[in-house]
């Protein structure tokens, strides 16, 4: 078949590596100039560290990757409130547990094609006509083509979504957060393979010591604390943090300085994406597109690839039907991605807690999650991933 695929992140490049595996003529589209760099560190494991396995990327990503070694919480003063230490992640996955930029996951996916898949870049659908055997699709600047399927993996924000389901607004679950990340040359202090983080009632502010000396900031807070609507140009954007975050003692003001100089910047709503289906005639989305489950989950990426890995394997399995493979794709994936959701909403009101005491309660239980039996509570039930993914033989 011939596919398009909207979107080059994770969910798009995982989608046409095993498309193209199976023997489908895949193109890409890429809105971005060029693939996304930067951004925000991610942890990867679970579904997504099984995936990039069979693909044969655990070397890469390990080399890219950082074994972080402790999450350390500290008042305005710098001193050290609570934390814990990050062996709980590997001892629970049994190793299987890295960060890493998202972007640098992306682009270890995307090299994975070698070249062989055609990709634009500079580009989006625009518009998708269903022609019986066929779709019709336009785009913001290349001629239009015709192709027998279209995925979107353009991201939480889909064009492919909203063209083809309707407004982002039916969709998309606010979780009550704004959050914001960059990444900064230089800057001192520096606390190697520590994520140092600070908070106040209703925001948080942490960093985090990269190699080539650059470090990644990143603000969370709840949306009662943007001065106004949200901001849509960069400077925009950082005039907003320093907004929120002036009063917030610790580093703040040298980091808002610093982050003057960011040359990217990356802020948006902390949301999920919520649909009672993901796919209709000739079109499927995976990825955020589909059920954004929100950086609170710390696992989107993973899942995405899993979406990906499943719908391409759906449609090998059967020969081509492609109504037999959205059904199966979506009904083996749906309610776990909705446990997922659900689990990552429940998290939302304690992850920056809008009180004194709730700041508190959060240092405390993070000082006992050295007691492995404490720590399994917490994290070892959200770490599995209650779902076995067929070997479709690829
Ligand atoms: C701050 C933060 C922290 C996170 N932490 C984690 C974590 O610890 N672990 C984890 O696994 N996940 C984490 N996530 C979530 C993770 O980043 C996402 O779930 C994952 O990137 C989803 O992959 P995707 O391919 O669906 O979308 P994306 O990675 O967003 O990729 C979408 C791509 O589509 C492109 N695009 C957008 N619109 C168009 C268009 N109209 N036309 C063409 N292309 C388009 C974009 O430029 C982008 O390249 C975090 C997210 C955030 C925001």
């Amino acid at each position: 078949m011939r596919i398009l695929i909207n979107g080059v992140g994770i969910a798009g490049p995982t989608l046409a590596y095993w498309l193209r595996k199976a023997g489908h003529a895949v193109v890409l589209v890429e809105e971005a100039p060029q693939l996304r760099r930067g951004g925000y560190i991610i942890d990867f494991w679970g579904l997504g560290y099984d995936i990039a396995e069979k693909m044969g990327l655990i070397p890469q990503i390990r080399e890219l990757g950082y074994q972080v070694r402790e999450v350390r919480l500290v008042d305005r003063n710098g001193r050290r409130t609570g934390g814990f230490s990050f062996d709980v992640f590997g001892r629970l996955t049994k190793g299987r547990f890295t960060s890493l930029r998202r972007s640098d996951l992306a682009a270890t996916i995307y090299q994975a094609l070698d070249g062989q898949v055609e990709t634009i870049l500079g580009d989006s659908v625009a518009t998708i006509e269903h022609q019986g055997q066929g779709v019709r699709v336009g785009f913001d600047h290349a001629p239009p083509r015709e192709v027998d399927l279209v995925i979107g993996a353009d991201g939480l924000h889909s064009r492919v979504r909203r063209l083809e389901f309707g407004p982002e607004t039916g969709f998309e679950v606010s979780l009550g957060y704004h959050v914001a990340a960059c990444e900064v040359e230089g800057y001192r202090p520096r606390d190697e393979l520590v994520y140092v983080s600070h908070a106040v009632p209703g925001r948080q502010v942490s960093r985090f010591s990269m190699r080539e000396d650059r470090t990644l900031f990143l603000f969370v807070f709840r949306d009662q604390y943007l001065p106004t609507g949200s901001p849509s140009s960069e400077q925009e954007c950082k005039s907003a943090l320093a907004s929120v975050f002036a009063d917030v003692g610790w580093e703040c003001p040298q980091m808002l300085a610093a982050m003057e100089k960011a040359e990217e910047i990356y802020f948006d709503r902390v949301s999920q994406i919520r649909m009672e289906r993901w796919t209709t005639g000739r079109t499927a989305l995976v990825g955020d597109a589909a059920a954004c489950v929100s950086l609170l989950a710390g696992e989107g990426s993973g899942l995405a690839m899993g979406q990906a890995y499943t719908l391409a394997g759906e449609l090998g399995l059967s020969r081509g039907d492609h109504t037999v493979a959205f059904a199966r794709y979506q009904e083996r994936l749906m309610p776990f991605m909705q446990r997922k959701q659900a689990s990552a909403a429940k998290f939302a009101s304690s992850f920056a807690p809008n009180s004194t005491i709730g700041v508190r309660f959060r240092d405390l239980v993070t000082r006992l999650m050295g007691l492995p039996a404490v720590a399994d509570f917490f994290i070892g039930r959200e770490l599995r991933d209650d779902i076995a993914l067929p070997d479709y033989g690829f």
